[in-house]
């Protein structure tokens, strides 16, 4: 808890003293915290990579200058650092601007089963050259609840490849879509989108941070494969920006499933 006192000299009939109030700053202060926490964290994610590039540049231009072997290989390496950059910044994009909109619900009904496997087909590339196998469940009927199709794309394209990335050596991922049913959660009928991997799990005391932005369990191998640390930070503001939840369940060693709580009005 963070308090600031004001004193002020005060005349009363009995004499002359003073007032102490005391103004809760708790809530200001912990906002000025996360917001210099992030700026923090955002630079120092676009200088690792940037720095990666200036000493690449450096080599190119003096030791490897007439070696054509190096140099294929070191603009191969700046190509997806670049790479990283372009994404970490088009990641933050989608966080600013799913918060801004956070307040305005959407109502275009959409059938979410279709959008779905629309995201399955095109990340199914990805899923072969990891030799993983997507099982898409889904009911016969249309699964209409009041959504925005691109960003919901964006939670199950996120959750899908997380679950490519760390599905580990069992390559198989499980997503299923249910019928509308009454969900306690939500207090509402609501459809649940959950989508299982049998890898590495995640021990329990790392799931409840897990929505922070730039919190990853394993920084180097978050790294390795490509991440920036805002995918499910992305997909929770995405989940209440449509009052639903996004709950997570995972045991380390077995897998995780992750969760998505929609209500359909
Ligand atoms: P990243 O871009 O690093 O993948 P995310 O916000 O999508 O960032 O995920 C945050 C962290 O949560 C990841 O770095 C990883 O440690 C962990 N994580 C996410 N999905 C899974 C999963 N399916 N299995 C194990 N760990 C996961």
């Amino acid at each position: 808890y963070v308090y600031a006192a004001h004193i002020a000299p005060v005349s009363l009939p009995d004499g002359d003293c003073a007032m102490i109030t005391f103004e809760d700053r708790t809530d200001i202060e912990t906002a000025n915290e996360m917001r210099r926490d992030f700026v923090a964290n955002v630079s120092h994610e676009l200088r690792t990579p940037l720095t990666s590039l200036m000493g690449f540049i450096e080599t190119l231009r003096g030791p490897a200058k007439n070696d054509p072997n190096v140099q294929d290989r070191f603009l191969g390496i700046m190509e997806s650092e670049a790479g990283r950059m372009a994404h970490l910044v088009q990641d933050l994009l989608h966080l600013s601007r799913v918060e801004e909109d956070e307040r305005i619900r959407p109502s275009t009904m959409i059938d979410i089963a279709q959008v779905m496997e629309t995201c399955v087909n095109a990340i199914q590339p990805v899923a072969d050259n990891n030799k993983v196998t997507l099982n898409l469940t889904k009911p016969a009927q249309p699964v209409m609840v009041p959504a925005d199709a691109d960003q919901l794309r964006q939670v199950f394209n996120n959750l899908v490849e997380n679950a490519i990335k760390y599905g580990g050596r069992e390559k198989n991922v499980d997503i299923v879509i249910s019928e509308p049913t009454q969900l306690s959660q939500l207090r509402a009928t609501g459809v649940t989108v959950s989508v299982t991997d049998y890898g590495e799990g995640i021990a329990s005391y790392h799931i409840p941070r897990l929505t922070e932005r730039f919190y990853r369990v394993d920084r180097h191998r978050s790294r390795e494969v490509g991440g920036t640390g805002l995918g499910l930070a992305i997909v929770k503001h995405i989940a209440v920006r449509h009052r639903g939840k996004l709950v997570i369940r995972s045991k380390e060693g077995e897998g995780s499933t992750f969760e998505i709580l929609l209500p359909t009005q």
